[in-house]
């Protein structure tokens, strides 16, 4: 179900320092995600979204972003994508996304997108409008296999779409990456899927792979996880429980050889594994924009 919602702010400031993307502040435009992703942390308790197969549109987004933008002291790294797909299929009916990229653009605050979707072309001008400050795109592929992906990513875009739309982007300019994360214990974990990943992502001429090669569960969601465990992969919940039993942090399996793997073939197609920092510009009140 969608529900438009009206929201009390837009850009939240993150925990200095974020060393895994350099963000200064965050943005979800969205809550819920029809990705609809079986191991999706978002639907843990700790984040108080009641129904996460509903996606609640924050339809005040843009008249929001409009005031806050000029009040930020520090031109700094704008995140979206870590709780719900800026890029859910409601995008395309709402264009929301599409218009605060319009607006970071006209700011010239640098942006950095997390999604599984291709839907992101749509505003491929205005990346590259962003990128004469900063513009990251980077997509999320936990398996290479379409089919595989279509059962524990149900809602979002094939990966083989993914790879094209990053080689798009790449081919403009845009600063292309790859999230190797969650990898799914039993199902993903293998040296073959983690090195299709990276000699796609390699092919589609990205430049940085961010990696963590297990996942975490608690509460809700390792409970609906399970339950879709029990549909797709039965008898593999028997395995989680063996290995891991109520723990957060589940590790890959053999999970220090799938490292060596990953570093050597990162090595090898030259792909980094961090992302370059950016640094935050000068206030934002210098040459505004006007509105009316
Ligand atoms: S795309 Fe991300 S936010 Fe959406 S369901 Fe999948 S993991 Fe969750």
């Amino acid at each position: 179900m969608i529900k438009e919602i009206q929201a009390r702010v837009m850009l939240s400031h993150v925990r200095q320092p974020d060393t895994w993307f350099g963000l200064k502040y965050n943005m979800n435009i969205y809550r819920g995600c029809q990705h609809q992703c079986i191991y999706c942390d978002s639907r843990s308790e700790c984040y108080q979204i009641e129904n996460f197969s509903d996606v609640l549109v924050k339809v005040n987004a843009i008249d929001l972003l409009k005031r806050e933008l000029p009040s930020k002291r520090v031109r700094g790294m704008i995140g979206t994508g870590s709780m719900s797909d800026p890029y859910t299929p409601v995008e395309k009916t709402y264009n929301l996304t599409g218009q605060a990229l319009e607006l970071f653009a006209l700011y010239r605050f640098p942006v950095h997108i997390i999604t599984k979707s291709d839907l992101v072309l749509k505003d491929l001008d205005t990346l590259v409008a962003i990128n004469q400050t900063r513009a990251n795109v980077t997509f999320t592929v936990t398996a290479a296999d379409d089919d595989l992906a279509a059962k524990v990513e149900p809602g979002a875009p094939r990966p083989s779409a993914r790879f094209e739309a990053m080689a798009k982007l790449a081919a403009h300019g845009i600063h292309t990456g790859v999230t190797l994360m969650p990898i799914l214990p039993f199902i993903e974990d293998s040296k073959e899927n983690i090195g299709e990943i990276l000699r796609q992502a390699s092919d589609s001429g990205v430049t940085y792979v961010i990696a963590s090669l297990g996942m975490t569960l608690r509460d809700r969601q390792r409970a609906y996880y399970y339950d879709k465990l029990d549909r797709l992969f039965p008898g593999v919940r028997d395995r989680y429980r063996a290995r891991y039993g109520d723990r957060y942090s589940c590790p890959a399996n053999e999970v220090g050889e799938l490292w060596e793997h990953f570093h050597a073939l990162c090595e090898a197609y030259k792909l980094s594994t961090r992302i370059d920092s950016y640094q935050p510009g000068g206030p934002v009140f210098d040459q505004l924009p006007l509105f009316e």
